[in-house]
């Protein structure tokens, strides 16, 4: 949900879409990311992913996280409810 304004103080200065990073060997940044499983298989399982996105607040620090694919999520997570 894309707002222009915080929701815990007010202020306007949000900045969208903020990459969260997490600093794995040698500094390889990768995204952080929702997974659903969409097989139950012992291998080779099938993974719906999704990266965080956030929006921050420049002002009180208020952080809300977001998806960039909540429909395809939210059609795995279906999915998992047959397996
Ligand atoms: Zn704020």
């Amino acid at each position: 949900m894309k707002s222009e304004m915080c929701s815990a103080c007010g202020s306007s200065k949000i900045m969208h879409d903020m990459k969260i990073v997490d600093f794995g060997h040698g500094n390889a940044k990768n995204d952080l990311s929702i997974e659903i499983k969409t097989t139950d298989r012992i291998l080779f399982n099938k993974f719906e992913k999704g990266a965080l996105k956030a929006q921050i607040c420049g002002s009180c620090g208020k952080v809300d996280l977001s998806i960039n694919n909540p429909q395809d999520l939210w059609n795995a997570y279906q999915k998992t409810k047959n397996l």
